[in-house]
């Protein structure tokens, strides 16, 4: 029998900010909630008393934080997949399951089962090192352009590399990877999907990265996304399908590509909260936070109805400074209304790292990306 909610104790693997706002999301319901990482001063462990010092990825740590444990979580996928399979023999819910992370974990094992599941995804070719890409454009059997993405550990577009020509083949990376056709693409897309225990699923309202015109970074991410009725609830029945076909219980965050021609391709999924899931704290019915903590306990989901729009933008550390972090603009950012600042207190910048985020709600998308537009321009973190 499943214990009730606010007495299971529930571990939570990484103690980022991802971490800490399971854990706000939490407090409110005063669940009980440990987390394990490396150092106390990580952004969860400011709202979480119960830390264990210690590391995800190894197996001895994870195994002797999870024994006393009635349900493991993660923040983020790359732990040790040994040991929570352990835990789960011994009779620890463990939700992602330890089958669904071995599978995200590897990206050619995740097209693979895209593939398998009949989920549309872009056409790839596994590769097992550099210099066999390089055989292979040279022979002919592999076109140019292409994009590569290590099978390990990738991370915010760090294993990833676009090859267009010949003089790129310098850019290529070491290792295992996955070779995908570079996608003509007009927008990405992303749906975050809920499911519980008994296979219920709900998905959040699309999101829209919308890019920075030079940088080519993500800039903002918008809700609702600018796409038809119709391609919506495409992509909404997509994620679901993919959610399904994993059978993971918890959040999936389900990247999607909308091609020059019209089609939802799944790019990668993450089975825990995402980046494209922090706005959903000011502007839906339920937050991605609350909505995993309900999925893994064992209670009914929450509506994710769209209450107001909003424009999500990280915070990152400003290039060229590096140390004790200071937060220039602060004030004229938060005299607006409908500007919601989410510090993660990490103590140390460092140029591109994720300090925080912002999100602006506004009555139209417009009046919140005006506003997001001057926040981005005032509000800076430096050293
Ligand atoms: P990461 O896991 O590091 O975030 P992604 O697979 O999400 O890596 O790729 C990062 C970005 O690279 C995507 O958001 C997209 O802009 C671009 N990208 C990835 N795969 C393709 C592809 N097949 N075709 C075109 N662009 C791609």
């Amino acid at each position: 029998m499943l214990k009730q909610f606010t007495q299971q104790k529930i571990g939570i693997l990484g103690g980022g900010q991802l971490g800490k706002m399971l854990c706000q999301a939490g407090s409110q319901w005063g669940l009980d909630l440990s987390i394990l990482d490396e150092r106390p001063d990580f952004p969860a462990g400011q709202v979480c008393p119960q830390f264990t010092v210690g590391h995800f990825r190894q197996a001895e740590d994870v195994l002797a934080f999870g024994k006393d444990k009635d349900v493991i979580t993660i923040e983020i996928e790359h732990v040790s997949v040994e040991a929570l399979e352990q835990l789960e023999q011994e009779g620890i819910l463990v939700y992602p399951g330890p089958a669904v992370l071995r599978i995200i974990q590897d990206k050619g094992l995740q097209k693979e089962f895209y593939r398998q599941h009949q989920i549309p995804t872009a056409p790839f070719q596994l590769m097992a090192s550099s210099d066999a890409i390089r055989f292979a454009v040279k022979s002919g059997t592999l076109k140019l352009p292409f994009v590569q993405k290590t099978r390990e550990a990738g991370y915010d577009g760090r294993g990833v590399a676009v090859i267009r020509n010949v003089e790129d083949l310098e850019k290529l990376l070491d290792g295992p990877s996955l070779i995908e056709e570079l996608v003509a693409m007009s927008k990405e897309i992303a749906v975050v999907v809920a499911r519980d225990i008994h296979g219920e699923v709900k998905a959040f309202p699309a999101v829209e990265m919308v890019f920075h015109e030079e940088a080519n970074l993500v800039e903002f991410l918008s809700c609702p996304a600018a796409i038809t009725a119709e391609q919506e609830s495409i992509a909404e029945a997509l994620a679901i399908q993919v959610a399904q076909a994993f059978g993971t219980v918890g959040l999936l965050a389900v990247e999607l590509f909308l091609t020059d021609s019209g089609d939802f391709l799944v790019n990668e999924v993450a089975p825990r909260p995402h980046n494209s899931g922090h706005h959903t704290i000011e502007c839906c019915e339920t937050s991605q936070y609350e909505q995993h903590l309900r999925a893994i306990t064992g209670l009914p989901l929450g509506s994710t109805r769209l209450i107001r729009p909003g424009i999500m933008l990280n915070l990152l550390g400003e290039p060229g400074y590096t140390g004790a972090a200071i937060y220039e603009g602060w004030d004229e950012c938060i005299e607006w209304p409908g500007v919601h600042v989410h510090l993660y207190g990490k103590a140390e910048t460092r140029p591109y790292r994720k300090m925080g985020h912002v999100t602006v709600v506004a009555d139209t998308l417009e009046e919140a990306r005006d506003r997001a537009r001057f926040v981005r321009d005032k509000l800076k973190v430096i050293a």
